[in-house]
């Protein structure tokens, strides 16, 4: 398979999801895992229609990104530490990992100086033990109602990493769990915040995410193929 052809029958799979659940596929964004591609295959999957990228580490993201010369939005879906949060606020249209207090005063201290107001989610450890990133949920509230009050920050939603399971079905859980939580933060009102995103779904499960509600999926492996 080509990275247009897989591109296209993911296309097809979330539109099928979403279709599943009375949701329109333009409701859910295709965001492609770019981390360890090379720029010329990064070309190929923005040739097939992609427009938003994610990496995981800022660093390789910012050796990519002056090289890829076309309009795209790249998204920080991995961890974020604070020595790190000047370059992020400065590369990123979207930061999907913010677990803590102090990272996210560090990313708002950064944005201010750069005069602007960055767009973030907040990470949730859901299964509370698999994953070592993510605020708990019994933190999501706090945590929460501080990104309200930093002007240079706008909270849009939540994020979650499964642990992996084979079966997708295994991931249905955890990914309602975060819609679940979603509609109780949205539901608490904060000043400036609107939650409107879940970012949840890799390549072997996307479809379960988009069927509990994904907005944001981000596929690698499945577009670009294994990673070595
Ligand atoms: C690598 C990565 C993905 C994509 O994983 P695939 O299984 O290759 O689709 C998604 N989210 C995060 C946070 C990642 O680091």
């Amino acid at each position: 398979m080509t990275i247009a052809g897989n591109i296209e029958k993911i296309r097809d799979r979330i539109a099928g999801a979403a279709g599943r659940t009375g949701r329109a596929p333009e409701s859910v964004t295709l965001v492609a895992v770019t981390k360890t591609v090379g720029v010329d295959r990064i070309e190929e999957a923005l040739d097939a229609g992609i427009q938003v990228l994610g990496e995981n580490r800022v660093q390789e993201a910012k050796e990519k990104i002056p090289r890829i010369q076309r309009p795209v939005q790249w998204h920080l879906i991995g961890h974020l530490q604070t020595n790190k949060a000047r370059q992020a606020a400065a590369l990123f249209a979207l930061i999907h990992s913010v677990d803590s207090v102090r990272v996210a005063q560090a990313l708002d201290l950064e944005a201010a100086k750069q005069a602007k107001r960055v767009p973030v989610l907040l990470q949730v450890n859901i299964s509370g033990e698999e994953s070592k990133f993510g605020v708990e949920e019994e933190g999501v509230f706090e945590l929460a109602q501080a990104v309200s009050g930093m002007g240079h920050l706008a909270l849009k939603g939540l994020m979650t990493i499964p642990p992996f399971f084979e079966n997708a079905e295994a991931s249905r859980p955890v990914y309602r769990r975060l819609r679940e939580m979603r509609d109780v933060a949205t539901a608490w009102d904060l000043p400036g915040v609107e939650m409107q995103h879940l970012s949840m779904g890799m390549s072997h499960d996307y479809e379960t995410a988009v069927e509990e509600g994904a907005t944001l999926v981000r596929v690698g492996s499945a577009i670009f193929g294994e990673r070595a």
